[in-house]
């Protein structure tokens, strides 16, 4: 068998007569795996097909990968950066995977009532898993504890899942600090040179994690801040702040949704990471080079800090 027939990831044959590497721009090839999602292979490595990762590093790989699918931004691999994707899947804590299930579930139903499907067989890497018998632990956890109800396994290694009331209500907490639940507003300095980060960066990332960006743009000759700014942060239920173009606005507007309680979520731009103000530079900032970077560290974060705390 050659390597075309097989995932470079996690070595699964593909079926039969069906060739799922496909060339993708000089030196690339988009590979889909029905376990590992669709991802690139880049450089010219892939085209020889010749991976020498070692063995322990295809497990969490492939659950970056399927991660990163399921995303919308399938994974780019290198052979410098594979090392660092497989990391971030190593050492999941529990609690942190169901956590993860529970999200991958409501993704899929998008509304109370359906259901999906897990398939044990291929679905494993959905959350940090390297087994299917580990994953259907973790599935079976979740029906123990009243998250999910109907599951109903059929002859192809199957099960039928939906989210209970105390699923659903562990996925999309009610807001705790105030605000219009699902409101983010987003405070930056809105020019021609930050519209693409807005754009292709910021707007997809709040509505890709189910929220609503809120943004209000403002003379730059006016000083003042507009009373409607104002009502705005008032009835979000968190913030977007990137310091880009370092406006005293921004660094206003952060100020006053902190002072309302509001969590604000910090970005800058990484060249202008040193000018940031000096009593605010040591925030955990999303630092970003191009637009796709900040949708996705910024996805990242707003589930992490807003859906999954509460
Ligand atoms: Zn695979």
């Amino acid at each position: 068998m050659s390597d075309s027939d097989r995932c470079a990831i996690c070595e699964r044959p593909f079926e039969a007569g069906r060739k799922r590497h496909r060339p993708d721009g000089p030196g690339g090839q988009l590979v889909n795996c029905v376990q590992c999602g669709e991802y690139r292979l880049v450089g010219h490595e892939a085209v020889s097909g010749s991976y020498s990762w070692p063995p322990e590093i295809r497990p969490p790989l492939s659950c970056a990968a399927r991660e990163a699918f399921e995303s919308g931004l399938p994974l780019q691999i290198t052979q410098s950066n594979v090392l660092d994707l497989a990391k971030g899947h190593e050492n999941s804590r529990v609690a942190d995977n169901i956590e993860k299930l529970l999200l991958q579930i409501a993704a899929k139903l998008r509304r109370p009532g359906g259901k999906t499907s897990l398939n044990f067989g291929s679905d494993f890497p959905l959350i940090d898993c390297y087994s299917p018998e580990e994953f259907r632990q973790y599935v079976s956890w979740i029906f123990e504890g009243g998250l999910v109800t109907g599951i109903a396994y059929t002859a192809d290694y199957t099960a039928e899942v939906s989210l209970t009331v105390k699923g659903w209500s562990r996925v999309q907490p009610a807001s705790r600090a105030g605000g219009i639940p699902g409101r983010c507003f987003v405070a930056m300095w809105f020019a021609e040179d930050t519209r693409a980060a807005y754009d292709n960066g910021i707007e997809p990332a709040i509505s890709d994690a189910g929220f609503r960006a809120i943004r209000i743009d403002r003379k730059e000759h006016n000083n003042e801040i507009p009373d409607e700014i104002m009502a705005e942060i008032r009835n979000s239920e968190f913030m977007v702040a990137d310091f880009t173009g370092q406006r005293a606005g921004v660094y206003y507007e952060a100020g006053f949704a902190m002072g309302l309680g509001r969590r604000v979520i910090w970005c800058c731009r990484k060249d202008e990471i040193r000018n940031l103000h000096f009593d605010t530079n040591h925030k955990n900032h999303i630092v970003w080079e191009a637009p796709e970077e900040l949708r996705e560290k910024l996805y990242r974060r707003i589930r992490a800090t807003i859906l999954e705390q509460g």
